[in-house]
């Protein structure tokens, strides 16, 4: 796996940047250099991947033509960090390509006219904080997809690190709540029916809200429930 710099000026709060044309997986990539005790923060990025994972383990189906990467920073002990990472990427994804229209899928996922076109899996391991993403942007494969050549694909890592930059700086001095009415602009409209699926359940109701540490909030026969990412899945019904 030879690595080479990517040929982008990327803000300087991403350290190193390791880029690979294949590899298994950028957050595995990511997890390997940790425990070689690599000095955070840096970013591995890959133009494929040959096992890219999403949450719980799932596969991540990672052709060429697609954006792989897994920033790595210090720690931040505040799950509500990759629900800013999901606002980033979707108000950059807006402002590049209009003529869709994304949404977010809490957690993290994001949906390009209600199909899922890219996937976030934020991960503490060994004291780092690992961000994994990765983006639909290839021309032919089983998904939804954001056909993208390399100018624009590189447009859109530069402005979203840009923007990450700024908002990292905004949830260590604030926290979730300073964007907590911009994530739910963002996703799917308060009264949505959805289900809920836990290790050992299905609950149906209604999407309410989102509290101001970043759990999602189901209505249902008039009680409110609060599930914290990590543990539960959502079907938008
Ligand atoms: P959740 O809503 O809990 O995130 P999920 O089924 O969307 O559940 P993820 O872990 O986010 O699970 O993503 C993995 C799943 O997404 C896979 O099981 C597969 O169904 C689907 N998938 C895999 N690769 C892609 C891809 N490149 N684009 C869209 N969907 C994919």
């Amino acid at each position: 796996m030879a690595t080479k710099s990517i040929e982008i000026n990327l803000p300087d709060f991403i350290g190193k940047v390791f880029s690979y044309s294949e590899i298994d997986s950028t957050q595995v990539e990511a997890k390997r250099k940790i425990a070689q005790k690599c000095p955070v923060p840096f970013l591995i990025i890959a133009k494929s991947q040959t096992g890219g994972l999403g949450r719980f383990r799932r596969k991540w189906y990672s052709p060429t033509g697609g954006i792989y990467f897994t920033l790595t920073t210090k720690p931040v002990n505040n799950p509500a960090i990759s629900l800013v990472v999901g606002i980033a990427l979707v108000e950059i994804l807006k402002t590049i390509i209009p003529e869709r229209k994304f949404i977010l899928k809490w957690p993290n996922d994001i949906l390009a006219d209600n199909e899922k076109i890219a996937g976030i899996l934020a991960e503490n391991f060994n004291n780092a904080l690992l961000i994994g993403i990765g983006i639909n942007t290839f021309e032919n494969g089983k998904f939804n997809s954001i056909p993208c050549d390399e100018n624009s694909r590189n447009e859109i890592l530069l402005k979203f690190f840009k923007k990450l930059d700024f908002y990292f700086d905004k949830f260590d001095q604030k926290g979730f709540p300073y964007f907590l009415n911009k994530y739910i602009e963002l996703t799917i409209p308060i009264g949505a029916e959805i289900e809920i699926f836990a290790p050992n359940e299905k609950i149906t109701g209604f999407f309410s809200g989102i509290t101001d540490d970043g759990r999602l909030i189901l209505e249902c026969d008039n009680k409110k429930i609060k599930f914290s990412n990590g543990e539960v899945s959502l079907r938008i019904g």
